[in-house]
């Protein structure tokens, strides 16, 4: 049994022509059609925290994962409405270091700035009950640091983000920027205490025990994903075979 967990950034409409890194906007229509898809054929979207014991093996049943990297505002105005309607819950991870900034790691590659939730804001997300994980406290990439800085952004953050979102429970789920990793990076995220932490190696999750939760591979959902190709990466082996990062 394998398990899909998606993998969005941001949600809107139209953006400017040939703007770098566009196809990691997924229209508002799109996105509510995605999930409009999966309720419609019986399956419940997930945080982390409601997958885990999915992902142990010590639960079954119709589920996937929906997962936002980078923690930008567009996902409480624009996709929060749609997962309430159909009862869903995801994981928002955040930025510690940048909550109600934008996008400044992206701005050297020319891509738009756009705001990034406010501590205020991931608050009211998880409000509505929806998750936030943590992506670090810079959005660096992790194995380019030496060791006491990469322990650093994986533990700091984590503990910047509790107390952030205070009284809104801890922050067990970790997400890698630029899917980068290495085993020292593994170990730092093992010990900080997290649950599971995600990556951008293309496929599904399995539905076992075995598997390391450190390393989840998911399923990137892009502008340019159609509904059929939605429906044939989380149904089919398609993903699984990529075994590439996204990006
Ligand atoms: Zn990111």
């Amino acid at each position: 049994m394998k398990i899909p967990i998606l993998m969005y950034h941001q949600i809107g409409e139209q953006l400017s022509p040939g703007a770098p890194f566009r196809g990691l906007v997924v229209r508002p229509a799109a996105f509510r059609r995605q999930m409009a898809f999966m309720h419609l054929l019986g399956y419940q979207g997930l945080s982390m925290s409601a997958l885990l014991p999915y992902l142990e093996g010590k639960a079954q049943g119709k589920v996937f994962g929906i997962t936002f990297d980078d923690g930008y505002r567009n996902n409480l105005e624009l996709a929060l409405p749609v997962l309430q309607r159909y009862g869903f819950s995801a994981t928002c991870y955040a930025v510690s270091g940048m909550l109600g900034q934008t996008n400044a790691w992206d701005a050297s590659h020319g891509v738009a700035q756009v705001p990034l939730m406010s501590a205020q804001e991931l608050s009211e997300w998880i409000d509505h009950g929806q998750e936030v994980g943590s992506h670090t406290c810079d959005h660096l990439n992790l194995p380019q640091l030496d060791a006491g800085a990469q322990y650093y952004q994986v533990t700091q953050s984590r503990i910047d983000l509790e107390a952030s979102l205070p009284g809104r429970g801890q922050v067990r789920h970790f997400c890698y920027p630029y899917g980068a990793l290495d085993a020292a990076t593994v170990q730092q995220v093992r010990q900080a205490g997290y649950f599971t932490a995600t990556t951008t190696r293309r496929g599904r999750a399995d539905a076992s025990s075995a598997q390391n939760l450190l390393l989840l591979p998911r399923v990137l959902v892009s502008r340019r994903t159609t509904l059929a190709h939605f429906a044939l990466k989380c149904f089919s082996a398609y993903e699984d075979r990529r075994g590439t990062s996204a990006y």
